[in-house]
C-alpha cells in the first residue's frame, strides 16, 4: 500500500535530535530549551496529594476549575484582563496542543497564515496539517525588528491568521508596545485573528515589560494567546498550558480541544492550581532567576570568538561564529554537528527555524541549566572555538 505523507519533508525535530545525539555523546546540552535543575519539590508533593485524594478521572473538557480561577485572577493582576474563565482559558497539553488546536480551529484550506522566520517549529507543520499555508516573513539579525510595512504588503484575499511570539525563541527578541500599536494599525478593519505565543512572558530582562496582545485594546478581542506552565515552573515534562482567548474563538478551540487531547491530566491541574497559591513569587521571581544565567553564560563566552548576540527574553541567546577559525566555512548545522561531536557541546542551528535559512552563522543555545553545566559548556565551547583575536 503507497504511503502518501502530509508533511513530507518533516523529519524529527532539531530538538529532538540534538538532545538524543547529546546524550548518546555525553555532551553538555545547550540545544532544547528544558532546565537541568531538580523541580521544587513541593509541586511533586503537590501532584502525589491530588492523586492520593482521587483525583484522577477526566477533568472537565476546559480545565479544572481551580486552575481556570487561578490563571483568570492572573491575568486580571498582569493584564488587567478581566475574563469569564469559563468562557475564555482553555487547559491544554502544553503550548505546543494550545498552538495546534488553535490553529486547526481557525484556519482551513485556501487560508494563508503570516508567520515571522525565524519561527518556531510547529507553526508551519500545524497549518499545512489544516490545509492552510504559510507566508513567512523574514526578520533581519542582529535586531529581528519587524517591518509593518511588509506585513502590510504580504496580506491577502486569503489572510486569515497572523503569528506572533513574544518573548521570541529563536531571536530572543521582544515585541514593544509601538510594535502591537503598529500589529493592531495593520489588522484594523481586516478579518484576520493573531495567534499570539507567549509562553516566555516572564523571562524578560533589563527591566524590561512583556507586552500582552490582552492587555492590548486593539487585538484582544482578535486573539488567542497561548502560554505553558512547563517554562513558568521549570517543569517542560508537566506538559500543561493554556489558551485565553475571546468566548467565540475559544468555543471554536475547545470544538478541536475535545477531540485532540479531551482534558489535560487532572491531578497536575489541581497541583499546579494550589502550588501557585502557596508560593506567589513563582512567577515575580522568574526574570531575575533566568537573567543571571544569560549573563553568566554570555560573560563566560565573551572572551571567545563568538560573538554573543543581545538576548532580551526567553531561555536562550544567540552566537555568531563567523570569526571562529574551526566553525566559520560551515554551514550552521555543519557548526552545531561539529560542536558536537568534537567540543561536547549541543547547540540548535538557527537555520532549523527558516522556510529559506539565510546564509548566517548563528547558533542558539539554552541558558535554563545549572551553573555547572554552563560553565563546563562555556569551557568546552571556548577551548574548542579560541579566544577572541
Ligand atoms: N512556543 C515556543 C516559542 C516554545 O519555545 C515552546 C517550547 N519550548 C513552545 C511553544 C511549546 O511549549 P510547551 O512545551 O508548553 O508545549
Ligand atoms: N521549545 C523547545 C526549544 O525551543 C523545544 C520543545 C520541543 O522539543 N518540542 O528548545
Amino acid at each position: 500500500m503507497a504511503l502518501r505523507s502530509k508533511l513530507p519533508d518533516v523529519g524529527t525535530t532539531i530538538f529532538t535530535v540534538m538532545s538524543r545525539r547529546a546524550a548518546e555523546l555525553g555532551a553538555i546540552n545547550l540545544g532544547q530549551g528544558f532546565p537541568d535543575y531538580p523541580l521544587d519539590a513541593r509541586l511533586g508533593e503537590l501532584v502525589a496529594d491530588a492523586m492520593r485524594e482521587g483525583h484522577v478521572q477526566y477533568a472537565p473538557m476546559p480545565g479544572v476549575p481551580l486552575l481556570l480561577e487561578s490563571i483568570a485572577k492572573r491575568l486580571e493582576a498582569r493584564y488587567g484582563l478581566g475574563v469569564d474563565p469559563a468562557q475564555s482559558i482553555t487547559v491544554t497539553l502544553g503550548a505546543t496542543e494550545a498552538l495546534f488546536s488553535a490553529i486547526q480551529a481557525l484556519v482551513g484550506a485556501g487560508d494563508e497564515v503570516i508567520v515571522f522566520d525565524p519561527a518556531y517549529d510547529s507553526y508551519d507543520p500545524a497549518v499545512r496539517l489544516a490545509g492552510a499555508r504559510c507566508v513567512h516573513l523574514a526578520l533581519q539579525p542582529p535586531s529581528f525588528a519587524y517591518d509593518w510595512d511588509q506585513v502590510r504588503a504580504a496580506l491577502t484575499e486569503r489572510t486569515r491568521l497572523i503569528i506572533i511570539n513574544t518573548p521570541h525563541n529563536p531571536a530572543c527578541t521582544v515585541m514593544s508596545r509601538a510594535d502591537l500599536d503598529a500589529l493592531a494599525q495593520v489588522l484594523e478593519g481586516r478579518d484576520i485573528l493573531v495567534l499570539s505565543d507567549e509562553v516566555y512572558e516572564h523571562v524578560v530582562f533589563d527591566g524590561r515589560e512583556h507586552h500582552s496582545v490582552l492587555s492590548h485594546p486593539g487585538l484582544r478581542d482578535r486573539s488567542v494567546a497561548v502560554y505553558s506552565f512547563g517554562k513558568a515552573l521549570h517543569a517542560t515534562g508537566l506538559r500543561v498550558g493554556y489558551a485565553v482567548a475571546p468566548p467565540e474563538l475559544t468555543r471554536e478551540l475547545r470544538k478541536v480541544h475535545q477531540f485532540n487531547t479531551f482534558t489535560i491530566a487532572t491531578p497536575l491541574q489541581y497541583a499546579i492550581a494550589r502550588f501557585v497559591a502557596e508560593r506567589p513569587d513563582t512567577f515575580s521571581a522568574l526574570p531575575a532567576f533566568f537573567q543571571s544565567r544569560r549573563d553568566l553564560l554570555a560573560g563566560l563566552l565573551a572572551g571567545s570568538s563568538l560573538r554573543v548576540l543581545p538576548s532580551a527574553g526567553s531561555f536562550f541567546l544567540l552566537v555568531d561564529y563567523s570569526a571562529c577559525a574551526p566553525l566559520a566555512q560551515l554551514d550552521d548545522v555543519g557548526a552545531a554537528n561539529l560542536l558536537l561531536t568534537d567540543a561536547g557541546v549541543a547547540t540548535i542551528p538557527v537555520s532549523a527555524f527558516y522556510q529559506q535559512p539565510p546564509a548566517q552563522g548563528l547558533l542558539r543555545l539554552c541558558f535554563a541549566k545549572r551553573e555547572e553545566t554552563l560553565r563546563e559548556g562555556a569551557a568546552r565551547l571556548l577551548a574548542f572555538v579560541g579566544p577572541h583575536s
